[in-house]
């Protein structure tokens, strides 16, 4: 039976670990992280999950602030807005809130916001900067995945991983973050389901990620015995939220798994503070001993 992957125990004890950072940062700087979340529109589900956002940063001592813009915006008012928060110093890190409507280019935008706040890490500056080794502001949610291997005290190097899913937010950032440490990495998407091989590649992974968003999309059968089985995915179904592995079943054979919900979700938000603290350190430290 699995040691279960418990996100909201790790994830408490990173909001501890960033809260003493933050207040040494208040003690040196008299000042703490301040990070702004632009919000387009403000459907019920991204409120809902901007205001856990904002929970956990006041309890780690970030400064947090929403701010909804109207969903009629215009690339360019956007654009200024996003220049607006890049010049003022008291803000320190930015995110864009997605979904965004049809008619904003995300990544565009993304690559608006000036590399030392980009607080998902995924402008291109700082995905070419992870790819190289210099991880200074990682993507949040493949920066969560690390965080539950690590949890576990197994010595990955020369282990293999299988990642199912190359979004450029999860699958892909991930593959370069394992590789970094050694790892070998294989990454499936839709079309290694289409050509029917998705099975033979997750029964040799001792890491599984997945990251689709389909329900229990990976039997159990597949696990391989004593795998760490890390799932990503959040699907709404009948009976509640559920991951992309059938967790009953994978449970009976991993070594370790997250639960969905309660698994990578509430280590991701704390990795968004993570990013809130790093970006502080990198605008103050450099002003300091520039
Ligand atoms: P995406 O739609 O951008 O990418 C999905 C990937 O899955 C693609 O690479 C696609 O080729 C692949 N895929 C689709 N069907 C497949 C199949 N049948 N077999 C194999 N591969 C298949 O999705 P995303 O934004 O990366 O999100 C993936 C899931 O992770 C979603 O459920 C999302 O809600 C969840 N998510 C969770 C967190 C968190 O913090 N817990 C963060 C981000 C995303």
């Amino acid at each position: 039976m699995a040691q279960l992957l418990d996100g909201r125990a790790l994830a408490k004890d990173i909001k501890a670990g960033l809260s003493a950072q933050v207040a040494r940062l208040h003690k040196e700087f008299a000042q703490v992280p301040r990070m702004v979340n632009i919000m387009i529109g403000n459907d019920d589900g991204s409120c809902a999950y901007a205001n856990s956002q904002k929970k956990v940063a006041q309890a780690i001592g970030i400064e947090y602030e929403l701010v909804n813009l109207p969903l009629d915006i215009t690339q360019e008012h956007l654009s200024a807005e996003i220049s607006r928060f890049n010049a003022d110093p008291q803000v320190n890190g930015i995110m864009l809130h997605k979904p965004v409507p049809e008619h904003i280019d995300y990544n565009s935008i993304a690559n608006l916001v000036q590399i030392e706040k980009d607080l998902e890490g995924i402008n291109v500056a700082n995905i070419g900067k992870m790819l190289l080794g210099e991880t200074t502001i990682i993507p949040c949610t493949p920066q969560a995945v690390m965080e539950h291997i690590k949890s576990t005290g197994v010595d990955i190097r020369g282990k293999e991983a299988v990642i199912v899913g190359a979004s450029g937010i999860v699958g892909k950032p991930l593959s370069i973050l394992l590789v970094e440490q050694y790892v070998t990495v294989t990454v499936c998407h839709i079309a290694t389901s289409e050509a029917g091989r998705l099975e033979e590649h997750v029964r040799r992974a001792d890491i599984l990620v997945v990251a689709v968003g389909r329900a229990r999309l990976i039997p159990g059968l597949w696990i391989k015995e004593g795998a760490i089985v890390i799932d990503v995915g959040i699907n709404r179904v009948e009976s509640g939220i559920v991951g992309d592995v059938d967790f009953d079943a994978a449970k009976e054979r991993a070594a370790y798994i997250t639960p969905v919900p309660g698994g990578v979700g509430p280590v991701t938000v704390c990795m968004l503070m993570k990013n809130a603290v790093e970006a502080f350190k990198l605008q103050n430290i450099k002003r300091r001993d520039a």
